[in-house]
Order: structure tokens, then sequence, then C-alpha cells
């Protein structure tokens, strides 16, 4: 493409709200044959709110919630969010975290007023060696509703399931619809439970997807499928997807989403929908055949 119909394409990409960063993302748009979605802040919202509190110690619901949403205070998780709001909704009082850390992938853990409180997914609970299997049932089933359940610990003991629920944007479905249509082939990847996961891909009409995907292994899922000679275009917004994107031919950053993500993509849906890229690809082709 010359110069020009580049730049008459990166404007009329801007006019629909997609930024291009290069002119080389908006040539190779055009010839993308797979489009791995993140799940979270991508197909849905990312503004998770809890759903159900289910106890499975004696300790009350307002005591849970409190010291969970203490523990969230230190991150900077969807997750973490969906929990402190709820506690700040119930006037519940932050106490003081003693020690923290982030576990990517599985959770987080802290030390509070003495207590030991782990809180995150399956994965986390066993590497713990915490007993869970009498609630693994329960977890599933909220997890078939499209909720994302966390298991939350106080001592080496199981204290509730916390899930929470994250609406797919509404307009999801329709740009899915509007890629697979175009013959992309559609693949969603999450860190979120393989149950979740299925049911938020069953929604949208996505048939392929992983689950329970490590941050460090976006990246292999995207150069697999190129080793399978896709053309792949990426989409994300967590901190956790910014390798991937930077590995992918093409990578799309949702504009409300990290700064981090933003940075390592060509290309910036910057109102947050997924017709972004059904529109990138149409302005990609229609630069390319101008030109000749
Ligand atoms: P993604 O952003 O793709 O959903 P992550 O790798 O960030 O995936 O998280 C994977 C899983 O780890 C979450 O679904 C959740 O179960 C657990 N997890 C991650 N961070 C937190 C957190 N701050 N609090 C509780 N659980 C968490
Ligand atoms: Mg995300």
């Amino acid at each position: 493409a010359t110069p020009m119909s580049v730049m008459v394409g990166v404007g009329k990409a801007a006019e629909a709200g997609v930024l291009i960063r290069n002119g080389e993302a908006l040539q190779t748009a055009s010839k993308i044959t797979a489009m791995v979605l993140d799940k979270t802040g991508t197909i849905t919202l990312g503004e998770p709110k809890v759903t159900d509190i289910v106890l499975t110690s004696d300790e009350s619901k307002d005591t849970v919630l409190q010291l969970a949403a203490s523990l969230e205070s230190g991150s900077e998780h969807p997750l973490a969010l969906a929990i402190t709001e709820s506690a700040k909704e119930k006037q519940l009082d932050l106490l003081t975290v003693d020690t923290f850390n982030t576990i990517a992938g599985h959770g987080v853990e802290a030390t509070i007023t003495g207590k030991q409180l782990l809180f995150g997914n399956e994965k986390l609970m066993i590497s713990k060696h915490i007993e869970i299997a009498a609630f693994v049932d329960q977890a599933q089933s909220l997890a078939a509703e499209a909720k994302t359940p966390m298991y939350f610990a106080v001592d080496g003991k199981l204290s509730a399931i916390i899930a929470v629920a994250d609406p797919i944007k509404e307009d999801s479905i329709a740009a899915i619809q509007r890629l697979q249509a175009n013959g992309v082939r559609v693949v969603m990847l999450t860190g979120d439970n393989r149950n979740t996961a299925k049911a938020v891909a069953e929604k949208v009409g996505i048939t392929e997807f992983y689950a329970e995907v490590l941050p460090e292994d976006k990246t292999q899922k995207v150069q697999a499928l190129q080793m399978e000679g896709e053309i792949v275009g990426m989409t994300g917004d967590g901190i956790n997807d910014a390798p991937a994107l930077a590995m992918a031919n093409v990578g799309f950053a949702i504009g409300t989403g990290t700064d981090v993500a933003i940075e390592s993509a060509d290309i910036t849906l910057m109102r947050g929908s997924l017709h972004g890229l059904a529109d990138a690809i149409a302005i990609s082709k229609a630069t390319l055949s101008n030109i000749k």
C-alpha cells in the first residue's frame, strides 16, 4: 500500500474509534486468520460483582467479606475490586494487612491480625494443601452459571467460596459473529476456571477455548497457532496479556485496559467494543485493494 492510502486507512479507523499505531499493523490486519480473545475485560466488561458467599466454616459472611476485602486491598486485579466494592457497600472497615503476596494466575495471600489468609482458585488451594474436596461441586455449579468462584481460607481451613459475575459486553456476541462470518477462527484464552470459561464461550458462540491458562502460557498459545500457519490477532486488556499481544502478528488492546497492554499492542480499540476488530480488518482490506 502507498503511504497515502495507509494514512487514509488510519484516519478512517480513527473515526471508528480504532487507533492504529503503525501502518504495518493496518496492512497485516486483513490477513488475520485466527483471533485470540482474552475473556475478562475483553469479551466481558471486566467489572465483576460479588453474587454469592457460600460459608464453609463458622465465620460470618461479614467477617469473611471483611477479611477478604482487606486482603484484596493490595491487589489490582478486577476480581479484587469486586470484593473491596462489596465490602464498601456493606460499610465494613478494612483491616491492616501485615504481609501481602500475589501469586500470578492463582490468587493472593496475606497475614492480617495474625491470621493466615489465602484467596484464589482451586490450584492455589491445592498448592497450599487446603482441604476443598467437599466443596468443589458447589464451586463448579457456580462456574456453570458463568460465575467465577474463588476459595477463601483462614489459617489453613476453607472458610468460604465467594463467587463473582462479570457481565458480557452487550455487543460481544455480534462482534464475534462478524469475525466468524469473515472466516476468522476465534479462540478464547483465560486464566479463569474451565467451567466458567465454557459457560461464557457458549454464550458468545465460541467453540474453541483454553481455560486456566497461566499468564506466561498465553504467549505460547499464540505461538502454537502461528506454528499451525495462522496469522494471529490477539486482543486483551490486562498486564497478563501484554507478552501475547507483542507476540501476535497484530496485537489489539482494549482502550479501557491497562497501560501495559496498550503499549504492547499495535491497535487500540478506544470504544472497548470488539466490533473494532472486524472494523479494522475491513479497513485494512479496503486500504490494500485501493492501491495495487
Ligand atoms: P484472567 O485475567 O485471564 O482471568 P488471571 O491469571 O489473572 O486470569 O487469574 C486466574 C485466576 O486466578 C482467577 O480466575 C482467580 O481464580 C485467581 N485470581 C487471580 N488473581 C486473584 C485475586 N486478586 N484474588 C482472587 N483470586 C485471584
Ligand atoms: Mg483480561
